[in-house]
């Protein structure tokens, strides 16, 4: 089956609707949020806040619900901290939960999907530990270029919805200190992680563990179909993690931190700290500087999502058998390269033939871009044209089985889009993302961030174009 990426935003009415109440008062607690001392907005993301009727607020609007969190219509008042657990780095951690963050608001899409609004850095909750419950300005900027990147590459992910500078001091030892601070809120599909389910686990709550699958299923998967719900929702969440698999491979990206409280069970992929992409197909590119083992480096990611799968199925256990989960588990393998291959049929452009048929194709791609005389950008700017590259980059033996396989191919796309003319690679590679943070914090010039989104959502265009 050829990838079809998420279609381009449209424009909705408002549609309040809260559901996340109907999971009672063990899923959540409510909280306030900061009072900040200033409110500078940064960055609204009209693009889809159309899709939740809310791309026509005043700046003034925006910022009194972005910025001072004051409740939406017939919304969450007041939000809620979501409670859960999760294995960091494979050690099972009870204490954690929305430390920084609350769910603000929930409302239905533009393709009438289920929407969350959450925050990151909107002060402490009762699961902040030690932490100020607060984000850095730098951390908020980041996170729009993954979002933005990821979108556009075909990745399915939460978008940064909006950002405001709230004019207070932070510390942290991962950036020179002390450094500006930042409210954001994400719009997401759902904001239930593996570790809400290994929370209600660890409480050996079952009436809210089929609750819980049953909400799963009704809102994010179109239904309750069988008679065995958990094991449902179990399939296809394994799908869904098998194909974020497939897409952040496809895409050169490296989350980071893959740890089972940052997966979500809709496969959207979010929760974007210490992230990079990397420049070249190198399987170790690890992007945590605290990630030492490389746990989660690049080559890594199927697997760290594997395992994830395999906690969670570990948690439904509570309610169902281990039989048929064990079997999805064994089928991830196929699935994430079934899904690998599709979007990187997609990425090049060409018709998807199956996975059988399209496995030569990605193999010898795999082993074009492993001798790394081109970045991974690159590669599919190149030969994501019509007219196949003739470049001295591309003459290794590897090039020529690869170009083979691409010949025999019928394109699916137009390359009439400027950026396939342009010999201008769009990437995020650190540097870039450095020099973009710099003229913010040197100058407070945020037109090379504006620029840049520019450019992704050009690329984006062009990627999608027919
Ligand atoms: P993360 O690595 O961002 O997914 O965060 C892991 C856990 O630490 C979550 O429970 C967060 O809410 C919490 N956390 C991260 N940063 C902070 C902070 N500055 N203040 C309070 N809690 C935090
Ligand atoms: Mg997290």
């Amino acid at each position: 089956m050829p990838y079809k990426p998420q279609a381009e935003p449209t424009k909705a009415p408002y549609r309040a609707d809260v559901k996340i109440t109907q999971l009672g008062e063990k899923i959540g607690d409510p909280v306030k949020a900061s009072e900040f001392p200033r409110h500078v907005l940064r960055f609204r993301n009209n693009r889809w806040a159309q899709t939740v009727g809310l791309g026509e607020l005043s700046d003034e609007q925006w910022v009194n619900h972005f910025g001072r969190f004051q409740p939406l219509p017939d919304n969450l008042d007041p939000p809620l901290a979501l409670r859960y657990h999760g294995h960091q780095f494979r050690n099972y951690n009870p204490d954690i939960g929305d430390g920084r963050g609350f769910l603000f608001a929930q409302m239905r899409d533009h393709e009438d999907r289920l929407m969350d609004l959450a925050t990151k850095g909107s002060g402490t909750t009762p699961w902040s530990r030690s932490g100020d419950g607060k984000l850095t300005l730098k951390g908020g900027v980041r996170e729009i270029l993954a979002t933005e990147m990821l979108e556009a590459l075909g990745v399915e992910t939460s978008k940064t919805f909006s950002l405001v500078e709230t004019g207070e001091e932070l510390f942290r030892g991962d950036e020179p200190s002390p450094t500006r601070s930042a409210v954001m809120t994400r719009l997401s599909h759902s904001h239930i992680r593996y570790g809400t389910f290994q929370r209600i686990v660890a409480e050996k709550n079952a009436d809210l563990m089929h609750a819980l699958v049953d909400y799963c299923l009704t809102h994010y998967y179109g239904g309750v179909k069988t008679d065995n719900p958990a094991v449902e929702l179990f399939q296809k969440t394994a799908a869904k993690a098998a194909r974020l698999a497939g897409s952040y491979m496809t895409a050169g990206f490296v989350h980071g931190v893959l740890n089972t409280d940052n997966i979500n069970i809709t496969g959207e992929s979010f929760d974007y700290g210490p992230w990079r992409f990397t420049p070249y197909w190198e399987p170790g590119f690890t992007a945590a500087y605290f990630d030492h083992e490389g746990l989660y480096c690049f080559a890594r990611q199927p697997e760290a999502l594997h395992w994830n799968l395999a906690q969670l199925a570990s948690a439904l256990t509570l309610i169902c058998e281990s039989a048929p989960l064990v079997e999805t588990l064994d089928s991830f393998p196929r699935q994430y390269g079934e899904a690998f291959t599709e979007h990187v049929c997609w990425r090049l452009g060409v018709e998807s033939e199956g996975f059988d048929k399209d496995k030569p194709l990605v193999v010898a791609a795999e082993k074009a871009l492993g001798l790394k005389t081109v970045t991974i950008d690159r590669f599919f700017l190149d030969w994501g044209q019509d007219a196949l590259p003739e470049a001295k980059e591309y003459i290794a033996d590897e090039f020529a089985l690869f170009r083979n396989e691409m010949a025999k191919r019928t394109r699916a796309r137009s390359s009439s889009h400027p950026y396939w003319q342009s010999n201008n690679p769009c990437s995020m590679h650190i540097e870039e993302v450095e020099a973009i943070w710099d003229a913010i914090a040197q100058n407070d010039d945020w037109q090379p961030l504006m620029q840049k989104i520019e450019d992704i959502r050009e690329m984006g265009k062009a990627l999608r174009s027919l």
